[in-house]
């Protein structure tokens, strides 16, 4: 089987500089690199640990998993059609704030996209997007490649937005930061940890919070060594190997707490089949 190519994100922005630590750093810098486990032999292609979905298997033995994610990042400005490389100007009708112009907005994608041929979905990361959850994460990484917008100021000048369609406009939270980047950098994480391959347990991903395998509830709360701290013991059924007593205790922790915390959410799961 021929060789999956690794995600491709793009990001376009004002400031790269800013993502350097993020993805550089634990897990998403991790993702970007090619593993060598220590087992079998090192296979020399890289065939056969992704498949199509980008769904691979690297446990229970060795061999090399290839880099599953490859990241772009583009300045913006480097497309400004002017010597000063001025990319914003003031809002028509007035008003305190700058707004990005369409031609470097426009010309930057244009650009990024030609860059590889496999299909591109365009996201924009704008306070007045489709909020970001759970399956909006699974959906995205099994795309191919994702070009993000992070906007800036007052944000970007709507007809090149319009012009952009389709683009998927994405919030974090209804709440205004100052730029798109650590939106784009959020949802850069959510979708990198669900690449096979990129966390140590195929499987840890699947039972977080808001997931699949907690049926989109709430995690249970864990626990950890000592077996008494400050006077606190950890629940007994934790520690007595008992798997069938720990998994019907986990069950109901998580959704005594997801009643606590998010009953919405459990209005939100799907009946039993
Ligand atoms: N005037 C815009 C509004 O009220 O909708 C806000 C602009 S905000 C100061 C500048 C940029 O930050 C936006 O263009 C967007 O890229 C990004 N941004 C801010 N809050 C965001 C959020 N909650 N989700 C995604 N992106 C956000």
């Amino acid at each position: 089987m021929a060789p999956i190519p690794p995600l491709r994100i793009d990001v376009l922005t004002l400031f790269p500089e800013m993502f350097q630590g993020v993805l550089g750093s634990s897990i998403l810098k991790r993702a970007a690199e090619p593993i060598t486990y220590p087992g079998k032999q090192a296979n020399p292609d890289n065939s056969g640990d992704i498949s199509g979905d980008h769904s691979g298997d690297i446990s229970g033995g060795g061999g090399v998993r290839p880099p599953i994610v490859s990241y772009h990042i583009t300045n913006i400005r480097d497309y400004a059609d002017n010597k000063h490389q001025k990319v914003d100007q003031p809002s028509f009708g007035g008003g305190p704030g700058m707004v990005i112009q369409c031609q470097p907005i426009w010309d930057s994608v244009q650009a990024v996209q030609a860059m590889d041929d496999r299909p591109t979905t365009r996201i924009l990361l704008t306070p007045q997007g489709v909020p970001l959850t759970q399956p909006l994460v699974e959906e995205l990484a099994n795309l191919p490649r994702l070009l993000m917008i992070a906007g800036h100021y007052e944000g970007i000048d709507e007809r090149v937005i319009e012009k952009l369609a389709p683009i998927r406009e994405i919030s974090v939270g209804d709440y205004v930061l100052s730029g798109g980047e650590l939106p784009a950098m959020t949802l850069i994480d959510a979708i990198v940890r669900l690449l096979p391959g990129a966390l140590g347990h195929q499987d840890s991903a699947h039972h977080d919070s808001f997931s699949p395998g907690t049926k989109r509830l709430l995690d249970h709360p864990h626990y950890t060594r000592p077996r008494t701290w400050e006077g606190m013991d950890a629940p007994a059924v934790l520690l007595s190997g008992n798997h069938a007593k720990i998994e019907a205790w986990r069950e109901a922790e998580a959704l005594k707490r997801t009643q606590q915390r998010r009953p919405d959410l459990i209005d939100k799961t799907p009946p039993p089949a």
